[in-house]
């Protein structure tokens, strides 16, 4: 029989197939069961108008069979079939599927033309066949006709198709699996279990049953009886059809036929978590885009879990097909926690064919999934404070990420959802703290520390927590970068307690304040000089010290919190960062005074020290190390 040629285009995607290096080669399954399925829509379709049809729903079915001698694996269906003409047309032309839409993302993209790693995030339709097989035999009858067609392929160099016998109307799609290689064992797809396996994780939603015959092993009576009369029993193997898929997946049912518990329970099972969900979000949506979700808040850290799943578990699913295990393309990062399936129509035949990042509908699912997501949080946070705080305590962190993510796009969006510590026990939104501000409070006040105890415990908190002031304790280094990027809230900016003019001085008590520092001068350069030029940038009289001696903070943008974070960071100039260190002192002080009696006194090493001292102190309150502890406590045995 004369071979006849592919078109060119087919020819080169074909070639791709056929060499691909791709280790996901085991979508061909699903990509020929989601065909035979549409084809069975279509003849089901048919059959409302057309009682010739002669086929009840119950009647159809996909039927997968394996010789493992010819090395064959055979999908059949009782579907609508194709005619020769169609069989040449749709089979050997790659004509407006969604093969033809995934050649030209290639071709439209030059860098990316050779990489044929992106085969199988989305499918490829029939063509995936070849990438297991080296012959691919279709026999199909459509319905109507007398006459079936037999169509077969060994790849690239073309097809032959002739006239044949079929008793049915249909297709059988006979995949000849290639002989093994190093790199890939193709013989395993022969093994039952293994398709059975492909069949659950890729088509177990598919709305027909496939069926496979499977294997069972089965205690019967061997007709003989032992010595107490009782019947003889022994194992036999029973082969029987079975239907491998379960059809109907829990998100298609409606709210009425499947509680919640039960969803909770579907979410323990598929993604092995023994933890209830915080959240279950069930959505039903009908409109421009339509699609069902079943969605769950994780109810710990998953990723400190020793569960094994992986962080992102959304899976997307058209008609019941899975496309893509974790899709990462759906929600953005700061919601990567969130788990569950989205399950489209309207992605239809083609998105499983398309590179998904373009896909509109796709975005806008997304868009509606992430709101309804927020609500559903805001409402926790309303209703269910402790339960929310434990949400934020697993996943407050993506949350946070996503505000400063890509110079604050997600900020508008996200901010409602920051909550932050006002006491070790209490924690408010932004809102919250905004409406509890008194009056004369012009800004919203914050303290950094590695701990909300630390924070608390800082000195300069003290005057602002006098004048009824609630400040945000900060206790994760990226707090105060999230702040940053939010620049104010309602109009009223964030003061860092710890490095900034608090503003609370009038112009008055500021001249004054001036004034002591010019009458000081002398001794602040000389305290500065004592501790170190190099160590310390600024020495000040503080205005924010009530009852505390002295503390330490920074000038510049870079506070020491940074220096902390950086600290540990991954390159040695990171890890050198210093924030510029500005002493302050309590003139009113004890401390102080004896300073300044010393100094004037004339004894010169006793300032030095005492100066010394009082720096180690504030490094220690501001949470940092002692430079050198044996000479610090040296310093202070030499007071006694
Ligand atoms: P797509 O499904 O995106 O159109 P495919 O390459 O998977 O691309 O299939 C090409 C076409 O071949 C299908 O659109 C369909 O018309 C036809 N086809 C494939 N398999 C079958 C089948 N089992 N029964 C009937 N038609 C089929």
């Amino acid at each position: 029989m004369a071979k006849k040629q592919f078109k060119a285009e087919s020819k080169r995607l074909l070639d791709l197939m056929i060499n691909s290096i791709y280790t996901n080669k085991e979508i061909f399954l699903r990509e020929i069961i989601s065909n035979a399925s549409d084809a069975i829509d279509k003849l089901c379709y048919l059959s409302l108008t057309d009682d010739k049809v002669g086929l009840e729903r119950e009647d159809y079915r996909i039927r997968i069979t394996v010789d493992k001698d010819e090395r064959t694996i055979t999908v059949s269906d009782n579907g609508i079939g194709m005619t020769q003409d169609e069989a040449e047309k749709n089979l050997g032309v790659i004509a407006k599927s969604g093969s033809y839409k995934f050649k030209s993302e290639m071709d439209s993209d030059e860098a990316e033309k050779d990489d044929i790693s992106i085969i199988g995030q989305f499918g490829v339709g029939f063509y995936s066949a070849f990438m297991v097989s080296d012959k691919v035999t279709v026999i199909t009858r459509k319905y109507g006709e007398e006459k079936g067609v037999r169509w077969e392929s060994t790849g690239a160099d073309g097809y032959t198709v002739a006239e044949c016998d079929k008793y049915n109307a249909g297709t059988d799609v006979i995949m000849h699996i290639k002989e093994d290689t190093d790199e890939e064992i193709y013989g395993s797809y022969l093994e039952i279990w293994k398709l059975k396996m492909l069949v659950k994780k890729y088509s177990d939603y598919v709305r027909w049953p496939i069926v496979m015959d499977i294997t069972h092993q089965e205690q019967q009576p061997t007709g003989e009886e032992d010595k107490d009369g009782n019947p003889k029993m022994q194992t036999v193997n029973v082969t029987a059809p079975e239907t491998v898929n379960s059809m109907v997946p829990i998100w298609q049912r409606s709210k009425a036929e499947v509680t919640d518990e039960q969803c909770v329970e579907w979410y323990k099972e598929t993604m092995r978590d023994q933890t209830d969900p915080a959240v279950t979000l069930r959505v039903n949506a009908e409109g421009t885009v339509s699609y069902k979700a079943m969605l769950f808040v994780p109810g710990k850290d998953i990723d400190n879990g020793m569960s094994g799943a992986t962080k992102r578990s959304l899976k997307l699913y058209c008609n019941g097909v899975l496309i893509m295990e974790n899709c990462d393309k759906l929600l953005h990062e700061y919601f990567e926690f969130v788990r569950g399936v989205v399950d489209s129509p309207d992605l239809s035949l083609n998105i499983s064919r398309e590179v998904l990042q373009h896909n509109r509908q796709l975005k806008v699912i997304g868009q509606n999934l992430e709101k309804k997501i927020k609500g559903e949080l805001e409402k926790m946070m309303k209703d269910d404070r402790p339960k929310y705080e434990t949400f934020w305590k697993n996943f407050g962190i993506h949350i946070k990420c996503g505000v400063c993510d890509e110079y604050g796009r997600y900020t508008e969006f996200l901010k409602d959802l920051l909550i932050f510590y006002t006491s070790e026990e209490s924690q408010m939104t932004l809102k919250e703290y905004s409406d509890n501000m008194p009056e004369s409070q012009k800004a919203i006040y914050y303290a950094s520390a590695d701990t909300v105890k630390h924070a608390m415990s800082m000195p300069q908190c003290e005057e602002v927590r006098s004048r009824g002031y609630d400040i945000l304790y900060l206790d994760h280094p990226i707090d105060e970068t999230v702040l940053m990027q939010l620049k104010m809230f309602e109009g009223k900016p964030f003061v860092n307690v710890l490095t900034e003019d608090l503003g609370f001085q009038t112009d008055e008590e500021k001249k004054a304040a001036e004034e002591k520092t010019t009458e000081n001068k002398e001794l602040l350069d000389f305290v500065r000089e004592s501790v170190g030029d190099e160590k310390l940038k600024q020495v000040t009289l503080s205005s924010k010290l009530v009852s505390s001696s002295c503390c330490l903070t920074s000038s510049g943008p870079f506070t020491l919190e940074m220096e902390k974070y950086f600290r540990n960071g991954p390159s040695e100039e990171m890890r050198q960062m210093r924030a510029d260190r500005v002493l302050e002192l309590n003139a009113n002080h004890r401390a102080f005074a004896a300073i300044r009696d010393a100094y004037d006194a004339g004894d010169k090493d006793r300032a030095a020290d005492m100066s010394k001292i009082l720096y180690a102190q504030a490094e220690l309150i501001a949470g940092l190390e002692v430079e050198d502890a044996t000479a610090y406590a040296e310093l202070v045995c030499k007071l006694f």
